[in-house]
């Protein structure tokens, strides 16, 4: 895997946001694989409302975002309720973040947020567009990738460091199981492991889980249980591998 851009590919083009564009995707075309299958990703033809790349053998989709900001908190994305009709239909793609560096048009971060990490509680609405716009009335959205656990950022290049392809790929892997959960069981079971991932600890123990019972409140006020809520989230992540019962309350991470 190279880091460096084609500038060649720049030329002709005026803009910076075209020239990013037409650089990073021939970039991510010649580098980057299907992190499900480890393929070789197809570009889309350009207009296709869905994704930027697909995997011909395991037809995963990826949309390509690029900026020369690490990611944040948040990303902004486009129409409001596209999104949210495309995570209720389940045909989101996954999420390159690119992350490249202006001066010598290289990649410092790329990393993915598979698509079984998006539920509509991190789909934030933006305001409509004021009336003086082009596009009046028109509603955006921004992607809270704060939400997400650290388990839903995955890494194929950190810091200029490129990640052993496998790893990656086993990782993607390993979280398939959240794609067959309902919307709302899902933001329950993510909401539970960034609780655990605020411990950054591999052992832990349930009462340490029941101090985030005020901040999972506010998140699902309508639930009255939320001891008993943790529990069962717990012993669905226990299921699926995502971490093991030590000793009566006591977890380790797998
Ligand atoms: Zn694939």
């Amino acid at each position: 895997m190279n880091l460096f851009f084609n500038t060649n590919l720049a030329e002709g083009y005026h803009s910076n946001s075209q020239k990013i564009r037409v650089m990073s995707e021939s970039w991510v075309n010649d580098n980057v694989y299907c992190v499900r299958c480890g393929s070789k990703l197809t570009h889309f033809e350009n207009n296709k409302p869905v994704g930027d790349f697909y995997c011909a053998k395991c037809k995963e989709e990826f949309e390509l975002k690029c900026n020369k900001s690490k990611l944040g908190a948040k990303i902004v994305d486009g129409a409001y309720y596209t999104m949210i009709q495309k995570i209720e239909n389940g045909d989101i793609p996954n999420f390159f973040y690119l992350n490249y560096d202006l001066n010598n048009y290289s990649v410092n971060n790329l990393l993915i947020i598979p698509k079984h990490y998006f539920t509509k509680n991190i789909i934030i609405k933006r305001p409509p567009l004021l009336k003086t716009a082009h596009r009046a009335g028109w509603i955006g959205c921004n992607i809270d990738v704060s939400s997400i656990p650290a388990s839903g950022k995955l890494y194929l290049i950190y810091n200029k460091q490129i990640i052993d392809k496998n790893i990656v790929i086993s990782n993607f892997n390993k979280m398939l199981f959240l794609r067959n959960q309902r919307d709302y069981l899902k933001g329950w079971l993510l909401d539970i492991m960034k609780c655990i991932d605020l411990l950054n600890k591999k052992d832990f123990t349930l009462n340490e889980i029941y101090t985030f019972e005020d901040f999972l409140k506010l998140k699902h006020p309508k639930n009255n249980n939320i001891k008993a809520k943790i529990r069962q989230q717990l012993q669905i992540l226990r299921d699926y591998g995502y971490l093991a019962f030590t000793k009566r309350g006591e977890y380790t991470l797998l």
